[in-house]
């Protein structure tokens, strides 16, 4: 059995220290709230099941409009940090995972690395923390003290946090004490804890300063970002005893397309999309006709050709367009299968997305309904 992962993200705190009216995670990097930069890098990993966001009450609407996907579940929080954990954890057991994340919000620069490390960690131990060593100089410093302290064994523990998830769900159901973060917790209840080294990016925005701090980093970070733009166009004739197959979805029609594999016109336009913007050639380079083993083969096959080499290249889909032009039949009802059906292959969201029916006014081969053609458009970037 598929060992499962919850992500439980904390977004409770109304930024006491911002002195705004706006929390923290509802400030903007660029053109993104800090909680959607932190969602999206959890939603891209794929390594969870579901995603709960234990939200604020004061922002719930606000963040249920910037945070869609069937992976993700937002539900409100308790009054104190600890209380919105155990309310994460009790919807997080519906799931029966066998491991648990848990998030501060407002750390957007945490990178996918640290979690892959803290989840394959959590295979052999039951909690694993992120740490920091602290490399200044650190004193005591009140009422005119000032006291050297041995920082050899102080260090700065970050989130996210990972652990066996029946070990501290337990842990949580037993507590009454108030504490800052959920790895002490784990220890007052004989949990074990294992470090591994935490990231120096992966701070907490929880001031002014650290917010200036984030968009200076985060406006570096997006020079590095490679934005590239692919487009595709394929034709295919309509003959008739065939099944006729549009972006992976039958359709009931009295024709099918004519061709070598399956001639999904949908799916060979949205891989030539993705190979130009990928600067790869075309689909036929790729997959001759001339080859008997692609003959009546499921053009989806090609499609998840198509998303590997783009993983290969650590690229990843920002949307795609898509129209499809024919006379007949009428494809608007198929469209929101037709963005399933590609949004499961590529394992993007559907939202990401867009599928368009037209004619061309019964003008030309389209007209005359002697094919179906499509075209597409894709915007890919590079990942982190
Ligand atoms: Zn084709």
């Amino acid at each position: 059995m598929k060992k499962k992962n919850i992500a439980i993200i904390l977004s409770g705190g109304v930024g006491k220290r911002f002195k705004k009216k706006i929390p923290k995670q509802l400030y903007k990097l660029n053109n993104k709230t800090i909680i959607e930069i932190t969602l999206e890098k959890f939603v891209q990993t794929g390594f969870f099941e579901k995603i709960i966001i234990v939200s604020n009450k004061k922002i719930i609407n606000e963040t249920k409009k910037i945070s869609g996907g069937k992976k993700i579940q937002i539900i409100s929080g308790g009054k104190t940090r600890q209380e919105s954990v155990l309310k994460g954890l009790k919807e997080a057991k519906r799931y029966n995972p066998k491991n648990v994340i848990i998030h501060d919000v407002v750390r957007p620069f945490f990178s996918k690395k640290l979690l892959d490390k803290i989840l394959k960690k959590l295979s052999t131990k039951d909690c694993v923390i992120p740490i920091q060593k602290i490399s200044d100089s650190v004193r005591y410093f009140k009422n005119n003290s000032y006291i050297d302290v041995n920082r050899e064994n102080l260090n700065l523990i970050q989130t996210p946090q990972g652990f066996n998830f029946q070990k501290i769900f337990n842990a949580y159901k037993k507590l009454k004490k108030n504490h800052t973060d959920d790895s002490i917790i784990a220890y007052n209840n004989g949990i074990k804890i294992s470090v591994i080294d935490g990231e120096r990016m992966n701070f907490k925005i929880t001031d002014k300063k650290d917010y200036e701090l984030a968009k200076q980093i985060w406006k570096e970070n997006k020079h590095m970002d490679i934005v590239k733009i692919g487009h595709g166009f394929d034709v295919h004739a309509l003959k008739p005893e065939k099944d006729l197959i549009i972006l992976g979805i039958k359709i009931p029609f009295s024709k099918g397309l004519e061709g070598h594999s399956d001639a999904d016109v949908g799916i060979h336009a949205l891989v030539d999309a993705i190979l130009g913007a990928l600067g790869m050639g075309d689909i036929g380079e790729h997959f001759p006709p001339s080859d008997v083993k692609w003959k009546n083969k499921s053009s989806k096959y090609f499609l998840e050709y198509t998303k590997d080499l783009l993983l290969k290249k650590k690229y990843k889909i920002n949307n795609i367009d898509i129209t499809l032009i024919c006379e007949k039949p009428k494809l608007t009802k198929y469209k929101k299968n037709m963005k399933k059906s590609i949004a499961k292959i590529l394992n993007i969201h559907s939202e990401k997305i867009n599928v368009k029916a037209t004619t061309t006014e019964k003008l030309g081969f389209l007209g005359r309904e002697e094919g179906i053609a499509c075209q597409s458009s894709v915007c890919i970037t590079k990942n982190d």
